[in-house]
């Protein structure tokens, strides 16, 4: 409790609205949103290091609803994890042109 704030009445309402986001959050700790758990990021939300939106299962959702745009989901998946995540590259661990 005491890792989102040193005040432990701050913390306790921190810690209220992190389970109220978790609520939102589906709990499977994927880690696409850049943060280990799904814990983790409904933490970085309550200390503003965080948005929602950078669940891939929200975005998918507000897509589905209108809510939001394609553009702006992928803008937030490259905030994320770097524009070259998005190219074709053979050179990666894994593909077929992979150095040793
Ligand atoms: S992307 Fe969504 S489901 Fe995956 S870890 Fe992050 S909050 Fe959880």
């Amino acid at each position: 409790m005491y890792r989102l704030s040193g005040d432990r009445d701050e913390a306790m309402r921190m810690m209220k609205r992190s389970r109220r986001i978790m609520c939102w959050l589906p709990g499977t700790d994927c880690g696409l949103c850049g943060t280990p758990s799904c814990q983790a990021l409904a933490e970085d939300i309550v200390r503003h290091r965080g948005d929602i939106s950078q669940c891939v299962f929200i975005r998918e959702s507000n897509l589905e609803k209108e809510l939001m745009d394609r553009e702006r989901s992928a803008g937030i998946m490259r905030r994320i994890w770097g524009d070259n995540n998005f190219e074709k590259n053979c050179n990666k661990k894994g593909a077929e042109n992979e150095s040793n």
